[in-house]
């Protein structure tokens, strides 16, 4: 007969290897003193696996994770709730200011219109009372300019022309 093979050994060990396939296996090792030690540490390697494998829950487990899993959406609704409650203040401070700007801008307006108005007021008087003298001034000296152009013209004029 010939040894075991190790999906064999390994079927012994966690019992998924049955009937009358098994039951020969187990017969094997029994008479067989090296299948029999490798069986052996199957086994206690399976145990030690199915030991890993099921670890003992803390008592509290199901409790704790619950625990947290609602604070978490207590959290989550609260700055939920928090952001929300912020839009609406968000959106008055934004009108606020933009309307405080354009009061300021509508009032600035205002205030160099009536500069203006009160600049143009107080100076139309002055500028009527002026504009006389200015005219006369004006001609004067467009009259010396013409004059002293003139003279200084005419010796070239005469210049070329002789
Ligand atoms: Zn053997």
């Amino acid at each position: 007969m010939t040894h075991l093979t190790d999906t064999q050994l390994q079927g012994l060990a966690d019992g998924t290897l049955r009937g009358p396939e098994g039951m020969s296996a187990r017969e094997h090792c029994e008479d067989c003193s090296g299948c029999g030690a490798e069986l052996a540490l199957y086994a206690a390697l399976a145990g030690k696996l199915s030991a890993l494998r099921d670890p003992a829950p803390p008592a509290d487990f199901t409790a704790t994770v619950l625990a947290a899993a609602e604070a978490r959406e207590t959290q989550l609704v609260q700055r939920r709730h928090t952001l929300l409650a912020a839009l609406p203040a968000a959106a008055m401070a934004i009108v606020a200011i933009v309307g405080w700007a354009l009061s300021a801008q509508v009032n600035r307006l205002i205030d160099g219109v009536m500069w203006m108005r009160l600049v143009v007021g107080v100076l139309s008087p002055v500028v009527e009372t002026v504009r006389v003298p200015l005219v006369l001034g004006a001609l004067a000296f467009v009259t010396v300019v013409l004059a002293a152009l003139s003279r200084t013209l005419r010796p070239s004029h005469r210049v070329t022309t002789s």
